[in-house]
């Protein structure tokens, strides 16, 4: 007997014969005499919905209302799941995050989970009811309600699992698991049987959204054993774990990318020590994540340009931040919003040379024009047009050797 979670995302959920097919697969589970605690997220697209009436509602909204509109859509799907559940003769009971509690944050629209209580869940598991849990949700110390941030049913998932001492925690949806890039823009693509927690965060975090990157942090931090795989078909799918598990590694496993990026270049900085610093600053300050950066000086040296890139949300502020600004002191200010990053990961990187060569030389017969190009251990990224996006990643899949049968 094992204690695990099961957590099924919005395409999985997408109507009532998904919710009944997904009904009987934790049915199959809880036969086995296994306790079974299921994370569900909102139908496709309900959270976009939701989130699209607040927006035209008022752009400036409170967080709060908003998280209290978005987790909504969870909380349906909840509870037709527990009906679906019992309609085939399997004690179940939905809970929301705030009657688990899902204890988090103030940060009403990303919020993080501190805390988890599992004495009800527990002593519920523990007598046969399978436990269903809305995703994405949780309560601050002010009492309200709070959201994980888009694509957050994952880290639901994963904490729970944590806080369970679950066995293992799947997570269902809708493709065979964690493939070498998005099946979606290469058809080539390839199924990965395993792929370290280090790379899945990378791969997350560049862009892969098959799981929330904090959900990857997650299960690194406690251990936890995830899986992805498809509510759709019995194949098994992808198992996420430590570096010594896997026997073959690859140089590359796997790209990714992000067209939530955007472009910053200051042309004509006066060039003194300390401008770096000033104008990192100012944009920290505002709580501004800069991702990628490039410098260059003037034959001269008087002057400098700097380019770098914020997401997309973060370019308007950016831009008046800048604008405003008397201590960084610059000719001209343009941006881009037309741009993506394309990254390669893999933790073979570290002990292979010429894996960046492989990258440029590959951009360049196809005459795509690299920005900006940024490095750690086991990932290099590049930022190009985004109109290359399909080209660039299934040029770098072959060349890389990643393509699977087709
Ligand atoms: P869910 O609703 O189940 O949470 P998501 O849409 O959040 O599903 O994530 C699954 C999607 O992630 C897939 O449909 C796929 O298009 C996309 N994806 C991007 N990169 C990858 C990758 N490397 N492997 C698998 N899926 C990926
Ligand atoms: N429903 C939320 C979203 O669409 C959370 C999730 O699906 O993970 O972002
Ligand atoms: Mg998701």
């Amino acid at each position: 007997m094992s204690r695990i979670v099961m957590k099924f995302g919005g395409t999985s959920v997408a109507d009532l014969d998904r919710i009944r097919n997904v009904a009987q697969r934790v049915k199959k589970e809880f036969d086995k005499g296994n306790e079974v605690a299921v994370l569900v997220s909102a139908m496709a697209g309900t959270t976009d919905q939701l989130s699209k009436w607040v927006e035209e509602l008022s752009p400036m909204h409170d967080a709060r209302e908003y998280a209290t509109v978005v987790s909504a859509g969870e909380q349906i799907t909840a509870g037709l799941l527990s009906i679906a559940l019992q309609d085939i003769g399997i004690p179940a009971r939905s809970w929301l995050g705030w009657q688990i509690p899902f204890k988090t944050n103030q940060l009403h629209s990303a919020a993080r989970i501190e805390e988890i209580g599992t004495e009800e869940i527990i002593k519920r598991l523990e007598t046969g009811t399978v436990c269903v849990v809305a995703g994405f949700q949780g309560i601050s110390k002010d009492n309200r309600i709070t959201t994980l941030g888009r694509g957050g049913s994952d880290t639901s998932a994963v904490a729970l699992a944590a806080a369970l001492k679950a066995d293992q925690c799947d997570i269902y949806t809708d493709v065979e698991g964690v493939y070498t890039t998005d099946p979606r823009i290469v058809p080539r693509a390839q199924k990965l049987d395993k792929i370290t927690y280090e790379e899945m965060l990378e791969m997350a975090s560049l862009g892969a959204k098959v799981l929330q990157t904090r959900s990857v942090a997650l299960a690194m931090n406690h251990k936890v054993r995830v899986q992805v795989l498809s509510s759709f078909t019995d194949k098994p799918g992808t198992l996420v774990v430590d570096e010594d598990e896997i026997v073959e590694k690859q140089v590359v496993s796997g790209i990714a990318y992000a067209k939530d990026e955007a472009q910053v270049t200051l042309v004509g900085v006066n060039n003194k020590p300390g401008i770096a610093s000033e104008l990192f600053t100012l944009l920290a300050n505002e709580n501004i994540n800069v991702d990628m950066i490039i410098q260059n000086e003037t034959e001269d040296g008087k002057k400098t340009d700097v380019t770098f890139t914020v997401t997309e949300n973060d370019l308007e502020k950016a831009k008046n931040i800048l604008k405003t600004s008397n201590s960084v002191e610059y000719a001209n200010l343009m941006t881009d919003r037309n741009v993506v990053k394309i990254s390669v990961i893999g933790v073979g990187m570290r002990s292979h040379a010429g894996v960046a060569a492989t990258m440029f030389k590959t951009l360049a017969a196809k005459g795509i024009n690299i920005k900006v190009i940024s490095t750690s251990e086991i990932k290099i990224s590049v930022l190009i047009d985004v109109e290359y996006t399909e080209l660039a990643v299934r040029a770098l899949h072959t060349a890389y050797g990643l393509d699977g049968e087709y």
